[in-house]
């Protein structure tokens, strides 16, 4: 089998094609987040590090996909 989860090709609003799992596309899609690919991703987490005292959104599952 091809293991526990399936990988998605999404295009970032940067235009790189990114590859996810589904879960983590899935759960973007529910949290209404635009997919983004690891760059973009890593940028903007360091970016919501930076805010992260204003913006108490919870923003746990970012950390957790890598
Ligand atoms: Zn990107």
């Amino acid at each position: 089998m091809f293991g526990p989860y399936l990988i998605g090709k999404v295009l970032c609003d940067c235009g790189e094609l990114a590859d996810l799992d589904e879960e983590v596309i899935l759960r973007k899609k529910l949290l209404g987040k635009s997919v983004e690919c690891r760059a973009c991703r890593n940028r903007r987490i360091a970016e919501e590090l930076e805010i992260d005292n204003e913006n108490s959104e919870s923003s746990d599952n970012f950390y957790s996909d890598c």
